[in-house]
Parts: structure tokens; sequence; C-alpha cells
């Protein structure tokens, strides 16, 4: 006999308890049933490098509320219990309970929020003891558990996104030799490969080895020593490696049960967080994102948007309207003493999107330059030549010049579909400790226009053809 859920949720990280909390505070006669495959609901992942470098001193910090405070505000919590398969006719899910017993359930609205998986890249000897890849508490927990028991005085990561730049970050606090590699030119592909070498520059600078440019081979193991074997014959050695090559997400349990995917082999949703099929929300890094700068979906895993996307499946499996309004890719990543970050499309980016872009790079002061402490932050800004609209931007600077709040400025600004001139109409804050008349990415956006010769009549006439 199956039991009876008004809504079923499976997934109980970012997008899956955000859609609990928002059903819940909206309905407080309902009680969604949340499993997932797991022991830890709420947990955050975002903070795994944290707890690794452990600058957050146990895991369990990391979790947002307790299982005993989720449960406390009306959502069922069920752990380690796998969602096998879905009837979608039927209304039904099959979960796998951690007796190891099969219970189906029947629900009215179901909220899938399986997450994402590592990308598995071929290596030979990948699978060997000593190589772990970096998404779930569990990796994090073994990982530690590792370089403890084996006393690891040496890592090597494969790839240099964010996660493994954290991680360098991380583990070199830890007092571990950190060497990274990368097929890309430069680390963290996010941003553009001038303020990847400033990265990749930081790393170094604290002693990261890094390789860029280069692919890894083969893993074999000796003893307690991994030796990786790279594509031009090198050899690197260490005790401990870390795979993060990216993410893919998790859907292997919705195409069985005639779910559409979408871009990026992602669940296909609309802006309610619908599927195709009635009744069926799905939320956070199985998803697909609608990306407002280009008007379409996209693939940008981020538990920024996991939140968002899952907020919006909650209130709308309860009977709301609300739409998601679209990520611009804002992104943030902090190494050793560098802030990396980057908000909506990049030259290629934008090229592939039909824009024409043009980016412009400067440095500029943090503050008024007489006021003690004044430091330089590096800006590039994109803007498309023929409308003036304002595209994209990156910025890289020490913690003090703020980058994450100016990017967050400029996501801003992109959110509303700006010209770049019209981010010096913006009203920003001035005092000179904090900042200048002009705000440094005001000052770009005067740079870009100098540079590409937009004068403001043009801008005005361009943008009433901008999409909003
Ligand atoms: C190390 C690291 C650092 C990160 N840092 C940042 C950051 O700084 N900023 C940022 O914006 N993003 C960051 N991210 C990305 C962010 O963590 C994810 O975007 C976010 O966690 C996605 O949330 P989610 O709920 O969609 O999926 P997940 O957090 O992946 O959770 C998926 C949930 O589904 C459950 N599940 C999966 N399959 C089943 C099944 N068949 N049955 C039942 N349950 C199932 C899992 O147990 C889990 O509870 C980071 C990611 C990592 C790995």
């Amino acid at each position: 006999m199956a039991t009876e859920e008004r809504l079923l949720i499976i997934g109980g990280s970012d997008a899956g308890l955000s859609a609990a909390v928002r059903a819940r505070e909206l309905d407080p006669t309902i009680n969604p049933l949340m499993v997932l495959a797991d022991e830890y609901p709420n947990f955050s992942i975002c903070g795994i490098p944290f707890y690794l470098s452990r600058e957050v001193p146990d895991y369990w910090h990391l979790a947002h509320r307790t299982r005993a405070e989720i449960e406390s505000s009306g959502i069922k919590v069920q752990t380690s219990t796998r969602a096998l398969s879905i009837d979608a006719t039927r209304k039904t899910c099959r979960l796998r309970t951690p007796s190891g017993v099969d219970e189906d359930v029947k629900f009215e609205k179901l909220i899938v929020a399986t997450g994402a998986k590592s990308i598995i890249p071929t290596i030979d000897g990948i699978e060997s003891p000593g190589v772990f890849f970096l998404r779930w508490m569990d990796e994090a927990r073994t990982i530690d558990a590792y370089i403890e028991k084996h006393r690891v005085k040496s890592v090597l990561l494969i790839g240099a996104g964010y996660i493994n730049l954290e991680l360098a970050d991380g583990l070199t606090r830890r007092r571990l030799d950190v060497t990274l590699i990368e097929r890309n030119s430069t680390v963290l592909k996010t941003v553009d490969v001038e303020l990847g070498r400033l990265v990749q520059r930081q790393l170094e600078d604290h002693g990261v080895t890094v390789f860029p440019g280069q692919r890894a081979k083969s893993i074999s193991r000796e003893g307690n020593r991994l030796t990786v074997t790279l594509e031009n014959g090198k050899t690197i050695s260490s005790e401990l490696v870390v795979v993060a090559t990216g993410a893919r997400p998790q859907t292997a349990l919705v195409e069985s049960a005639g779910i559409a995917l979408g871009e990026g082999h992602a669940i296909r949703i609309n802006q309610r967080m619908e599927t195709n099929i009635d009744d069926v929300y799905a939320a956070g890094d199985c998803a697909e994102t609608f990306h407002r700068i280009i008007g379409r979906s996209s693939y940008l895993p981020l538990g920024s948007t996991s939140h968002k996307q899952g907020r919006i499946a909650g209130e709308n499996a309860i009977g709301g309207t609300r739409e998601f309004l679209g990520t611009v890719g804002t992104q943030v990543v902090k190494i050793f003493d560098l802030i990396a970050a980057r908000t909506g499309l990049k030259d290629d980016d934008g090229r592939l999107f039909g824009f024409d872009p043009v980016t412009f790079e400067g440095e500029y002061w943090d503050h008024k330059v007489y006021y003690p402490g004044a430091k330089k932050l590096v800006i590039r800004l994109t803007g498309d030549r023929r409308t003036g609209r304002l595209l994209g931007v990156q910025m890289v600077g020490e913690p003090e010049t703020l980058v994450a709040k100016r990017i967050d400025t400029a996501a801003a600004a992109l959110f509303a579909h700006s010209s770049v001139d019209e981010l010096n109409d913006l009203d920003l804050s001035y005092s000179p400790p904090l900042n200048s008349p002009w705000d440094p990415l005001q000052a770009s956006a005067q740079a870009w226009q100098k540079q590409v010769g937009f004068a403001h009549t043009e801008v005005s006439i361009a943008r009433e053809n901008v999409a909003t």
C-alpha cells in the first residue's frame, strides 16, 4: 500500500529544502516529505573547502539547520532514502528506505531537486585508492579522514575551476604541498585569461605549483604514493589526488519517467519550474536555468540559483504562479588574498549569442588615493558595440577592494538590462576611505565608452531596441 503525500520533494539540499520551507511558509497545513539519498539535510556544500581547510572546525557546522530544526518546522525528513523510480501516470515514486525495503509514495505534487554529480574525466587509473571527487559531504569527510589517517603532506588537484582553487587555498592552509593541473591555458576559465593569469600568480605566490595547459593521462599507485602522468609525459607524484573537472545534472531518475531534458542534459523547466509533466517540478543543479541576458535556458549549476529556484518550485507546487526571472551568471571566489568575480557574458559567450562584444580592461583605485590603504582592482567590462548594452563585468582584487560588492552592483545593472552608459547614472555611495565619487565600475564604464566611442545619445537611441 502506497503512503500518500501532498508534496514529495526528492533532494534535501539547497533546492529541496528551499522548496519545502517556502511551501510550508505559505501553507501551514502542508507537511512536505523531503527524501534525500545521504545523511546531510540542508548542509552547505559550498562550505566544504573551508571545512577541509579547517577554517570551519567540524563538518556539522556546515548544516544551515539541524534535522530537528527542520522537522520542528513541519517538514518531514527521510535521510539515506533513495528515490529509485517515478511513475508519472500513477503519480507514485518508489523509494529505497535505509533498511533496504522499497516503498511506494503517492504524491499530489512532486519536486525533483537531485542536484548534480561530478564529471569523471577519462584518465586511466582514476579509480585508484587515494583519488577522490569533491561534490558531496561524504566525499569531503572521506578526504578529511584520508588526510589524517595517512598523514598526507602532498596533494595533486586536477581541474582549476573554483572548487579546486578554493581547495588549493584551503589545503595550503592545512600545510599540504599543493600542485594544480588544468587543461586550459589558464586557471579559472570562468574569467578571461588575463585575469586567470593574475589568479595563477596569486596561487604561485602562496606556494601552489600550477601546470596550466596540461591534461592528466593516467594515474598509478605504488605504496602510499600516486603518480599522475600528463599527456606530455611529465609525471607528478603526490599522496592524494582530488578531481574536480565540472558537474553534470543527476537526471537518471527522471528520464525513465518521461520527464524531458533540455540544455546541458538538465531537466527542462519553464520559469515556473514546471517540467513537461503536470504536477512535477524541478529546481537546482538537476535543472536548466533561465538566463536573463540571452533570454533562454542555460545550464549554470550554482547554490545561489538553486535556492531561488527551490523557493519558486515550493511556492508554485502549492498553487502559486511565481516566475524565476533569471540568472545573469554571477560568481565570486576567494583565492588566498585575491577575490575573482564575474557576472554576465564574456566576449566568447557574447559572440555565441549574436552580440558584438567589446571588452575593455582597466585598473582602478578602490578609494581615494590620498586616504591610506588605497588598493587597485582590475576590471574587465564587456559591452555590445552595436547597442551599447552592458553584457558583463569581471573583476580581480584584494578583499579590501570590495570586489564582491562591486560585482553585485554590476549584476543588478545587468538584471535591469542596463546599457554601459547607465552605469554612470547609478547613485553609488562615496566617502574617501571607501570609494571615489565615481565608483571603479563607473570609471570602467567611462573608459569603455571612450574606447568604443559611444556617445550618450547614441546609447539612448540604441537602448530603445534592447529586449526587456
Ligand atoms: C565544493 C563546492 C563548493 C561550492 N561553492 C559554491 C559557491 O561558493 N557558490 C555557489 O553559488 N555554489 C557553489 N557550489 C555549488 C552548489 O553547492 C550547488 O549549486 C548546490 O548545492 C545545488 O543544490 P541542489 O539542491 O540543487 O543539489 P545538491 O546540493 O547537489 O543536493 C542534491 C540532493 O539530492 C539528493 N539526491 C540525489 N539523488 C537522489 C535520489 N535518487 N533520491 C533521493 N535523494 C537524492 C542528495 O542526497 C542531495 O540531498 C559549490 C559546490 C561544491 C561541490
